[in-house]
């Protein structure tokens, strides 16, 4: 008898314990490790999803084994590294091992789809038979057994395939897709001669002409990302001004355009770090390395070229990068140098997109995946290298279940592929340092930049000067005469407004009071485009009022600085500047991001005006001034992390500046000129600040000298809150030696949330043997309370204490 080891998927009874599950005859050879199954659960009739753990011959159980009742994949979709992955991922970041299995997975199959068999040798009879002259044969729920295993020997014998579609989305070998003979120009011409009120065909033309290269264009991108009917096109098409097309293959997400890129010859510090990493590769040594390289030392070069040597030895590569969106031109590089070799995986992509891309892995069409967080799971197989950019970015963790960090499941992967990891930046998180420092990582120093361009000069404005307190608006003179200069010159400017825990509200003058949501803890945001309050947490919105609600005057101000406050200043400062704008509101839309960093980068803008989202890898050889308008903001955070979040994105933001020929110069405002953060940022001295900031940790027991563990309790009720909370903490105790340091609880600093009030514990320990078992007993045990309305999280090395 053959019997499957199931992890099963019963919410609010998870457990982290296989259940076993006979093999029906019916199904043997059918059911392997890494797939989905429908099995019965409980005493009723109830049928449930798991994964398929492990196949073995008998089992220990005494009872009758119930049978699986069908299997959901005709193929395995984990493999199994992913599977063992699972287990320790569950154990590590306290989570439910179904949570983790099904995190691996792209959505689509997690969410409704369809399976069709796909024929690849079509002249096959039996694969005839079965297709019975259709070009799919879609697999459903009432499909027998002896059909399950006919397929399953087919697609052994590669004679058909496996596709997953979404629903709603028809399989369609080919898609209808548009494209146009006529030039820009003439494009324009057409768009103005259409009636006012055919708004879809001029958004039609519009798209057109702004995408020329990027043609032909899919009926499902414009339809769903840009809201233009499908009678639009048909009508455009009927008038000559468009034509439709059949595309088999997927248009590349908007904005990735990469030239082709070859191999620049190495500096001196490029070639040490490429021979270093290449030995690793081909030694199949899993040693991690750090790679400390100050802005503009050639990182992504390193990266190229080791990537490469992973190839040439038959292996594949992982790259992951903080967000896609926000580095295009990363993503450019790596597809420029590896072309139709990489897979890119994004958030931007639709479910569907994804899904393609996941399967080109998965088939070994690709070599090399570029990605986000998620991708860290990729169905790569014989890994060679994997590469973290930017690894102190906070976005590497996952705020929600499974709490995961991809460093370290970046590491965990290296060990079992046996390739080396590469981790890169020029202010690693305090972490990584330190593990440099005792040798588990091997530190690799990039202290020159490209053809020795100096770093940018640095001025540190301090905004409590008399002169510089008595400005209206937020731009001090120094920075003023820097932008005029920077524009009569001809060059670029990048102004960052540091906006974390930042906003526009609104206030009344005459009694104080400020506008808050209804059910968080936190004052309304002004939107001035929408003329609109709104939550950011819960988004809640309402309209502005004209009179105080507490007082009834009408003096209402509004407070804090918007983008958009700063964008109108910068346009009565410099009425000709060109100033382009770059925050949460601009980049909405699936490949805005992209579009704005092309026309800064095509020079069609003096200014860049944005968020923290400008901070990180942009390249721009005409960009001479960094402004800094508001330094102290991150500093002001109640985290352990504010002075290192500081430095790095005045670090990170500073480096953009004078990155080619042209030197560079930043300001930076600040009303703490001598903050050692804000003094090393400047310098670009990641070694001073590490130095630093290392004694001030020690000082106050965190990490990297403390481990640390947040658990937080929410429920819509604060008294239950607390009591569950001074529960978890008497368990804790019973756990810990005198050495662990036990704080809360205590609520967050946005206490509700969404009509939840929130309370957290932390602990802070060195060397704790009992505590991981208790937290997974306590996870266990709280289960129960989810009912009630009780959420528990662990949070395994919290990226944001708040
Ligand atoms: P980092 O990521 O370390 O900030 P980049 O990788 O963006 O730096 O490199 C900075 C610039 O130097 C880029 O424009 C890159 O094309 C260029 N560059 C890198 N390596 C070389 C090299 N060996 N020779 C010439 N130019 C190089
Ligand atoms: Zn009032
Ligand atoms: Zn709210």
């Amino acid at each position: 008898m053959a019997v499957a080891e199931i992890i099963v998927d019963v919410p609010t009874m998870q457990t982290n314990r296989p259940f076993e599950y006979m093999i029906p005859d019916t199904l043997s050879d059918v059911v392997v490790p890494g797939m989905r199954v429908e099995v019965p659960f409980g005493r009723g009739k109830r049928k449930i999803q798991g994964f398929v753990m492990k196949v073995k011959d008998q089992s220990d159980f005494q009872g009758k084994l119930k049978p699986i009742s069908r299997v959901i994949d005709l193929k395995p979709v984990l493999s199994t590294e992913m599977l063992d992955l699972s287990s320790w991922l569950a154990d590590r970041t306290y989570s439910f091992q179904i949570s983790c299995l099904q995190t691996m997975l792209p959505s689509v199959m997690r969410a409704k789809y369809k399976q069709f068999v796909i024929p690849v040798v079509a002249d096959d009879p039996e694969v005839m038979n079965l297709l019975q002259g259709k070009p799919t044969f879609e697999i459903t729920n009432q499909i027998d057994d002896e059909t399950v295993k006919l397929i399953n020997r087919l697609r052994k014998d590669e004679k058909v395939d496996i596709q997953y579609v979404v629903e709603n989305q028809a399989v369609q070998v080919k898609r209808q897709a548009v494209t146009t003979d006529l030039n820009v120009i003439q494009l324009h011409e057409a768009k103005s001669q259409l009636r006012a009120n055919a708004k879809s065909q001029i958004k039609l033309l519009e798209f057109l002409a702004d995408n020329l290269n990027d043609l032909p264009v899919e009926f499902n991108v414009l339809e769903k990302d840009y809201g233009i009917s499908r009678a639009a096109i048909k009508t455009a098409e009927k008038n000559k001004l468009v034509k439709v097309v059949e595309v088999t293959k997927l248009r590349k997400p908007v904005g990735i355009t990469p030239e082709k890129t070859t191999k620049l010859a190495l500096t001196d510090e490029q070639q040490v770090a490429v021979d270093q990493i290449t030995e690793s590769i081909e030694n199949q040594t899993p040693q991690t390395f750090l790679i400390e390289g100050v802005t503009g030392s050639g990182k992504t070069e390193v990266y190229l070229q080791t990537i490469e040597k992973a190839l040439q030895q038959d292996k594949t590569a992982l790259m992951l990068v903080p967000e896609i969106s926000l580095t295009p031109q990363m993503v450019n590089r790596v597809v420029g140098r590896f072309g139709d070799q990489v897979a890119v995986l994004h958030s931007g992509l639709s479910n569907g997109e994804r899904y393609d891309e996941w399967t080109r892995i998965e088939n070994h069409d690709v070599k090399v995946v570029v990605g986000a967080r998620s991708a860290v799971f990729a169905p790569l197989n014989h890994i060679g290298l994997i590469i973290i950019d930017e690894e102190h970015e906070a976005s590497y963790k996952q705020d929600d279940n499974p709490r995961y960090h991809a460093r370290d499941v970046a590491l965990w992967r290296a060990q079992v592929n046996k390739c080396p990891v590469v981790l890169g930046s020029a202010t690693p998180s305090l972490e990584s340092r330190a593990r440099a420092e005792k040798g588990v990582y091997k530190l690799i120093r990039m202290k020159k930049r490209i053809n020795n361009q100096v770093l940018p000069h640095v001025h540190i404005v301090d905004m409590r000067d008399a002169e510089n307190s008595a400005v209206k608006g937020d731009f001090s003179p120094a920075l003023k005469a820097g932008l005029e200069k920077t524009l009569a010159d001809h060059n670029q400017a990048i102004v960052l407004l540091n906006r974390r825990g930042y906003s526009s509200f609104m206030m009344c003058r005459e009694c104080g009071f400020v506008l808050k949501c209804p059910n968080c803890d936190v004052s309304l945001t002004y939107h001035k485009d929408l003329g609109k309050m709104k939550c950011h947490y819960c988004g809640h919105e309402e309209p502005v009022p004209k009179i105080c609600p507490n007082c009834h005057s009408t003096k209402i101000g509004f407070y804090g600085t918007g983008t958009q406050n700063i964008e109108q200043q910068l346009n009565d400062l410099f009425p000709e500047a060109r100033v382009l704008r770059m925050d949460v509101d601009t980049t909405r839309r699936k490949g805005a991001h992209a579009k704005i960093l092309k026309q800064f980068g095509q020079h069609k803008a003096d200014i860049l005006l944005g968020t923290q989202m400008i901070a990180k890898g942009l390249d721009f050889p005409d960009v001479t001034l960094v402004g800094v308008i508001n330094a102290d903001t991150t500093l002001s955070l109640a985290d352990f992390r504010a002075s290192e979040r500081t430095f790095q994105l005045l670090t990170q933001v500073s480096g953009r500046a004078g990155r080619a020929e042209k030197t560079g110069h930043v300001i930076i405002q600040t009303f703490n000129p001598d903050h050692y953060a804000i003094k090393d940022a400047a310098k670009q001295d990641y070694e001073t600040f590490f130095k630093q900031e290392m004694y001030l940790r020690h000082q106050s027991n965190y990490t990297p000298y403390y481990f640390t563990t947040l658990i937080s309790v929410a429920n819509q009720d604060e008294g239950k809150t607390l009591k569950q909370s001074y529960w978890l903490k008497k368990q804790l105790q019973t756990a810990l030696s005198k050495d662990a340091i036990l704080l809360g609880p205590s609520p967050t600093m946005i206490s509700r949330k969404q009509n939840k009030y929130y309370y957290q514990i932390i602990v802070k320990y060195k060397h704790e043997p009992q505590l991981h078992q208790r937290l997974l007993e306590i996870l266990n045990e709280t289960q129960a309370d989810a009912k009630n309305g009780f959420t528990i999280a662990i949070d395994n090395e919290p990226q944001h204490i708040d």
